[in-house]
């Protein structure tokens, strides 16, 4: 076994969950090779300059931002001086067709009082909401957000088993729009909760209530601003590990993860093997076990569980302000459960999408030139499975620009002076998700969530998995919580 100065950790892959697992080990001592495909960092966290403006190119939504400071106080550094974030208030402003208007409150007995007097639901049912899906995060966090589901000790400590005993709470049995529906019994209230499966690309009239924790990190824990944008966090966290000793190959693609009598033994990337002691793979898990380890046999978990939905991104350079607008605004559809029918079973986008505008301009007024404003326009999309998306894309992008011009009273296509667009191909070319799931599997089904991959499989020593495609899922602060468990993992083996 090499001693601890010695030791090397190939890590595949420079997403979010990447740059937190390269962090980890070389605080703890070891040498951490970061290869990258691409020619930066951050994976789907990505950022497009277009004629004057910037973009972020996959999350806009930050929420625990607190977990990104973990990492460079466990490096002994002070995270303000390396990026920066504020809290908003309000966070999103919903908006449906016939005017109505919800913000969403940092105080949560003000954001009760929003949904009571907006949405006809009342201050209780809102704040039973936000206390239910607080036990749910609760419960969730010590049995499965923070630990390995697939390590049998995880379950022996008392806060594991008292979580267990009390799994009932965060039903898993319900679906969150049945959930939500009988509880707020407002359909606008509800409409705008169920949109937080789309967080995961998942159908709210599948996905177990559980996921209402999701609503709970926004919602209650708060909506948070990335001074510079989301992309400022991927270059915060790759200098952070350039500080660490961490080297970065980028334009490096991994074709094999090396295996020898049972292990992994190294990588081999543009066409030269490399001995490493541990290989991490933040690369989609069933490309991983597809491309990288062809000649090894794959778990029936990687290959068989269906895919999460995906998204259609318009970023538009637009030549004049729109003040009515904030950083995150929801243009909400008429019917939801339509939409959710199109995507899911007719996997195709709706006739009338509930659209999210997003405009770092608002906050990052360098973002855009004088007098301009930079859109992240999205819609819900399925993933891709051979659909006609040129045809898709075109129509699409028509019924967002009549939507967004009929609920904002002004001619929204006249205001696009540039435009670039990204459709699930897109996102599987950028980050080599598989039909271009933005989320790893789906999470649809009552068990869907446990049965993601584990960290580190049982048929090959010295090979983990980090990121969104295994345990915990997708998202930023689950990302964070999978690098933690890897990183564990990987010190775990070694430990004397
Ligand atoms: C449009 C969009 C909007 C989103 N919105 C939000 C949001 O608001 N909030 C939120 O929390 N989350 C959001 N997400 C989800 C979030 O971005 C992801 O869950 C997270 O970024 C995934 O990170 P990851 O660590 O799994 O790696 P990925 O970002 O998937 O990166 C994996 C990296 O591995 C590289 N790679 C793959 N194969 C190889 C190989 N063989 N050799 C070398 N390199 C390889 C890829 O090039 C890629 O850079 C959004 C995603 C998208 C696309």
């Amino acid at each position: 076994m090499p001693s601890p100065a010695d030791r090397r950790c190939a890590v595949i892959g420079a997403g979010i969950a990447g740059l937190a697992v390269a962090v980890r080990l070389a605080r703890a001592g070891w040498q951490v090779t970061v290869f990258e495909r691409g020619p930066m960092a951050g994976g789907k966290m990505g950022e497009l300059r277009l004629h004057g403006h910037r973009f972020d190119m996959g999350p806009t939504v930050l929420t625990v931002p607190h977990h990104i400071d973990d990492l460079f106080t466990l490096c002994g550094e002070d995270p303000r001086a390396h990026w920066n974030y504020q809290r908003l208030d309000p966070g999103f402003h919903y908006r449906f067709e016939d005017g109505t208007v919800v913000r969403t409150w940092a105080d949560p007995q003000a954001l009760a009082e929003e949904f009571a007097s907006r949405t006809g639901t009342s201050r209780e049912r809102m704040l039973t909401f936000l206390e239910r899906s607080r036990e749910k995060l609760d419960i969730t966090r010590r049995v499965f957000l923070e630990r390995s589901l697939h390590v049998p000790r995880n379950y022996l400590d008392r806060s594991t088993l008292k979580g267990l005993l009390r799994l009932g709470r965060i039903e898993p049995l319900t679906s969150m729009a049945h959930s939500n529906g009988a509880l707020l019994h407002a359909p606008k209230a509800a409409a705008i909760l169920n949109q937080f499966a789309s967080y995961n690309g998942a159908n709210p009239y599948q996905a177990p209530a559980t996921l209402n924790l999701i609503a709970y990190y926004e919602l209650a824990l708060g909506s948070y601003h990335a001074q510079g944008g989301m992309y400022a966090v991927a270059r915060a966290l790759e200098a952070l590990a350039r500080r660490q000793g961490v080297e970065f190959r980028f334009g490096t693609l991994v074709e094999r993860i090396l295996v020898k009598d049972g292990k992994a033994s190294g990588v081999q990337a543009d066409g030269l093997p490399e001995r490493f002691d541990a290989v991490v793979s933040n690369a989609d898990v069933l490309r991983t076990w597809r491309m990288l380890l062809q000649d090894q046999r794959a778990p029936r978990t990687a290959l068989e569980q269906p895919r999460s939905g995906s998204v259609i991104v318009f970023h538009w350079g637009m030549g004049r302000l729109f003040p009515e607008l904030g950083l995150h605004n929801m243009f909400m559809s008429h019917d939801a459960r339509r939409e959710y029918d199109s995507i899911f079973k007719e996997r195709t986008v709706h006739d009338d999408p509930s659209v999210y505008v997003h405009i770092s301009s608002k906050m990052n007024p360098q973002d855009a030139p004088p007098g301009h404003e930079n859109w992240f326009t999205m819609v819900s999309a399925p993933n891709n499975t051979g659909q006609d998306w040129d045809a898709l894309v075109e129509r699409t992008r028509e019924r967002v620009l009549t939507k967004l011009s009929r609920m904002l009273g002004a001619d929204v296509a006249s205001a696009i002076t540039c435009a670039s667009v990204m459709d699930p191909r897109g996102i599987e070319a950028l980050t080599d998700s598989p039909l271009g799931a933005v989320y790893g599997n789906s999470v649809n089904g009552t068990f869907a969530p446990l049965l993601r991959h584990p960290n580190f499989t049982r048929r090959i020593d010295n090979l983990f998995f980090c990121g969104g495609s295994v345990h915990p899922g997708a998202s930023i602060p689950l990302c964070l919580y999978s690098a933690r468990i890897t990183a564990d993992l990987v010190r775990d083996r070694y430990r004397p």
